[in-house]
């Protein structure tokens, strides 16, 4: 991993809560995986200090472009806001552990919250390229917020929304649906970000049918190079319960193993 000054291309608001950036990324030599995130200056003064993290949610080999999608929170995405096509954004990355995808899966579940949504478009993408068929659930709190489905159906993805807005996004109802996808599709595997009780659900999901999982985390981060330890979280071993940090060891993680208290 490096920092780099990466051309931005365009920064557009493209709903009510969500941003897209496109950057130039023909400097990056590093392969980019999904999953994996970058550490993103926000700002051009020292305010805010700490960088903040964000998945890539596509990669363009043939552009040599690579997409941030983000849901603005705080100073940090109030900033990313203001910057503008043919600004500089000051990147470090790649970094984390990205998904493993075995292209034998022929169909796998995509489980996605909110801004999860981003990380696991770039899977995705991985996936349209393999030759893997994806079945996603993206879940938010209004339709209005379910920036990435097309996207996804672009990458040929089955999509199916779920939102508060339309009173079916709780939990009983999303394990309905993932059986009905189960009989409609040979799931080979499964993959979730964005959220808690989702996440839950899919470790359920996937110890109960016997298939592999992953988890991309989001956790508070300082460094986020694995030194200050301010997110770590806490996988489950037959015997013993180890505490790895999301940014180095992660973000994404073998989804049977992770604490998800
Ligand atoms: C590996 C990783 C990948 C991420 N990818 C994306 C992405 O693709 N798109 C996107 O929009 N966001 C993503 N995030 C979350 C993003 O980093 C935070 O939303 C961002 O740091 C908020 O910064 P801020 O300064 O705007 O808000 P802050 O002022 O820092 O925080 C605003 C609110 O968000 C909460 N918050 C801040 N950071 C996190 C976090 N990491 N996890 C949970 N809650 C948080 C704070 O407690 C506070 O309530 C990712 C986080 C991680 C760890």
């Amino acid at each position: 991993m490096s920092v780099y000054k990466l051309k931005i291309l365009s920064n557009i608001q493209v709903s009510d809560r969500y941003w897209h950036m496109v950057v130039d990324a023909s400097e990056i030599k590093e392969k980019i995986t999904p999953g994996q995130f970058f550490n993103l200056k926000c700002a051009e003064m020292s305010f805010p200090f700490l960088r903040r993290p964000f998945s890539i949610y596509r990669i363009n080999e043939d552009s040599k472009t690579i997409e941030f999608l983000y849901l603005v929170k705080g100073a940090g995405t109030v900033h990313l806001t203001y910057m503008q096509a043919g600004n500089y954004l000051d990147v470090f990355g790649p970094l984390g552990v990205g998904f493993e995808l075995e292209e034998e899966w022929d169909t796998i579940l995509l489980l996605a919250r909110g801004v999860g949504i981003a990380t696991l478009a770039a899977l995705a993408q991985e996936a349209s390229k393999k030759n893997v068929k994806c079945v996603a659930i993206l879940s938010a709190r209004s339709n209005n917020d379910l920036l990435a489905t097309e996207t996804l159906q672009g990458f040929g993805a089955e999509v199916y929304k779920v939102t508060e807005e339309d009173g079916t996004s709780d939990v009983e109802h999303v394990e309905k649906l993932i059986e009905t996808i189960f009989q409609k599709h040979s799931i080979k595997a499964g993959f979730t970000c964005g959220s808690k009780r989702l996440s839950r659900l899919m470790q359920k999901v996937t110890t109960k049918k016997q298939i592999p999982g992953q988890i991309a985390l989001e956790e508070h981060m300082g460094c986020a190079m694995g030194v200050c330890y301010a997110c770590v979280c806490d996988l489950q071993h037959e015997d013993y319960v180890e505490s790895v940090r999301v940014c180095k060891e992660g973000p994404v993680f073998d989804l049977k193993k992770v604490v998800l208290s």
